[in-house]
């Protein structure tokens, strides 16, 4: 499964290195903290600080909190837990765009003092009509020639408050006929009274996203900013600003495809309207795909990266298959999980011919595919619970478990063959009853004759009761996640509450988190919110049924 192609961006890098035009690597992962993270952004996360360790560069966590309306504390806390939780390891102290204003602001000056900025009194309707359009030129502003110091003298007085807000802007003075409209002047300073969640009332003027991401770049060294594709004509102002503020080694820019999953909801805006609506259980719920859900729902870090791997790098957009996520954390747990026995719509089998009261203990594999994880021993009994579907009044072809005078395997334990049952007055099958036989126990090497289903078992006064979540697709996957008017399909099924499951006993020292196959079923995850001491939740992360294949 080792990777040996290259992706563009190494290819890229390699180039740098070779030619000299970098020393080192650098990158960043540079978040708004305006909301939590998801699956793309661990896509960003995973590749930038992957270059950084292939390269054995550097990594910086820095939250891109120059915009101050939407930014809250509760985010930065929970990305910070977010890239830890991935192993992305980032150096040195997390960083903040927001700490550099002063140094933004001294750019600024700059500029001005080059004759490169200017502050333009026009309206926010004037400006976007200068602007023109993709086949018509912008016009010059007629603010555009005034002097250096005439600038001076008013961006400081923008800086000082003495101007409302929105009546003036500070402009890049570049060029009002290029091609890319992102050249025609842009606006890199507004005026805009906000509390800032890090620097409070102390400015009233905010850079604008265009000006000061290749600043912070620049202070913090990055030779590659890594960003995804809709960034690709903002490239030219990048380097604009790089080259005019004459950083000896400046960074680079670099865009790369968004990572899309289909049939599932990562755009922010949605997540939050099913959030605030109550249609899930916070920004953490299991059937989410932010990086917090995945790791409640039992996805790892490891699972993480090796689908990361798989998708690649691309420079155009395309979606991928959940089935492909769903793949990967199956591959990552399959020798990590221990495998316990645990019926989710239990029916209670009576072995007749087995003492009364009499219990044993029969060894099994914690893992049957890694011998690793040791052995474990399982309490059997006269009484157990088994799966409902594990037995049929009357059997299609080809069902091997149980019914009347057939004999299956109990895992880890007897033959047992079935020789009558019990029905409620609904007509529910409630009792099987079976006859086992002593000379098949598992691990005697008993030959004599074979069946052809095995099932699975849970001793009844050895049972404990958990509650099981099972999920399917938050949205309906006929129809598509969005409609037109903003809507969603949602799958009124995307959570099933199974409250009677019955586990083997070994269970018992399960903590939140921790990840098990239940055999024959699936992997499940203890939740770490809904689970008391007492009693614990779990959480389907994948069945082990699979759609996709490697
Ligand atoms: P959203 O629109 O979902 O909020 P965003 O781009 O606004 O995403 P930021 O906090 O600005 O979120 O992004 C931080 C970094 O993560 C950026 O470099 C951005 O390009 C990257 N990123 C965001 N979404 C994806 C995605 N789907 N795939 C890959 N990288 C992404
Ligand atoms: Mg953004
Ligand atoms: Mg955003």
């Amino acid at each position: 499964k080792e990777v040996i192609s290259k992706n563009f961006i190494e290819r890229i890098i390699d180039k740098d290195l070779e030619e000299g035009t970098y020393t080192k690597v650098a990158t960043r992962f540079p978040p708004e903290p305006n909301g939590y993270l998801h699956i793309g952004h661990a896509k960003s996360i995973l590749l930038n600080y992957g270059l950084a360790k292939k390269y054995n560069g550097t990594f910086n966590l820095r939250f891109d909190d120059t915009n101050p309306t939407k930014e809250k504390t509760e985010f930065v806390d929970s990305i910070i837990k977010d890239v830890e939780w991935l192993g992305a390891h980032y150096d040195g102290e997390v960083k903040f765009a927001s700490d550099y204003f002063p140094q933004m602001y001294e750019a600024a000056i700059k500029l001005i003092k080059k004759g490169k900025a200017y502050v333009c009194d026009l309206t926010a309707d004037q400006i976007k009509e200068y602007r023109g359009t993709l086949t018509e030129p912008g016009k010059n502003s007629p603010y555009r020639d005034r002097s250096v110091e005439e600038n001076l003298d008013l961006f400081e007085r923008m800086k000082n408050g003495e101007f409302e807000d929105g009546s003036k802007v500070l402009r890049a003075k570049i060029d009002m006929a290029s091609p890319n409209i992102n050249m025609r002047d842009p606006i890199i300073y507004r005026i805009a009274r906000m509390t800032h969640h890090n620097t409070g009332d102390q400015w009233c003027i905010y850079p604008m996203y265009d000006f000061a991401h290749p600043i912070e770049d620049a202070i913090e060294h990055i030779t590659h900013s890594i960003c995804t594709l809709e960034f690709e004509d903002h490239r030219p102002l990048y380097d604009w600003v790089v080259q005019e503020l004459e950083y000896p080694e400046p960074p680079k820019q670099i865009e790369f495809a968004k990572l899309y999953l289909t049939n599932v909801v990562t755009g922010k805006r949605y997540i939050k309207r099913l959030v605030d609506q109550g249609i899930v259980d916070g920004w953490d719920d299991p059937r989410l795909v932010t990086i917090a859900a995945l790791r409640r729902r039992g996805f790892t870090p490891e699972s993480l990266k090796n689908f990361m791997d798989l998708v690649g790098v691309a420079k155009s957009n395309s979606s991928v298959d959940y089935a492909m996520l769903e793949y990967c954390i199956r591959d990552d747990l399959k020798p990590k999980a221990p495998r316990v026995m645990a019926v989710l719509d239990p029916i209670k089998l009576v072995i007749d011919n087995y003492p009364e009261g009499q219990v044993e203990y029969l060894d099994a594999q914690v893992n049957m595919e890694n011998p690793e994880l040791g052995t474990k021993q399982v309490p059997f009994c006269r009484e157990l619970w088994i799966d409902r579907d594990d037995f049929m009044e009357e059997p299609p072809k080809k069902y091997f478990r149980l019914f009347p005078g057939n004999e299956v395997r109990l895992m880890n334990a007897y033959f047992v063959k079935c020789v009558s049952y019990e029905k409620d007055a609904n007509g529910n099958v409630t009792v099987v009853h079976c006859t086992y036989d002593p000379i098949t126990k598992n691990g005697t090497g008993f030959t004599g004759r074979k069946v052809k289903g095995t099932i699975h078992w849970v001793p009844v006064p050895f049972a404990k009761k958990v509650t099981a979540r099972l999920y399917e697709n938050l949205v309906d996957e006929e129809k598509g996640v969005y409609n037109e008017d903003g809507s969603m399909n949602l799958n009124p099924n995307s959570l099933t509450v199974v409250e009677n499951c019955y586990i083997e006993p070994s269970i018992e020292d399960a903590k939140p988190g921790d990840s098990f196959q239940f055999v024959r079923n699936g992997y499940f995850c203890v939740d770490t919110k809904d689970s008391a001491e007492d009693h614990l939740v779990f959480n389907r992360i994948v069945s082990l049924k699979s759609s996709f294949k490697l």
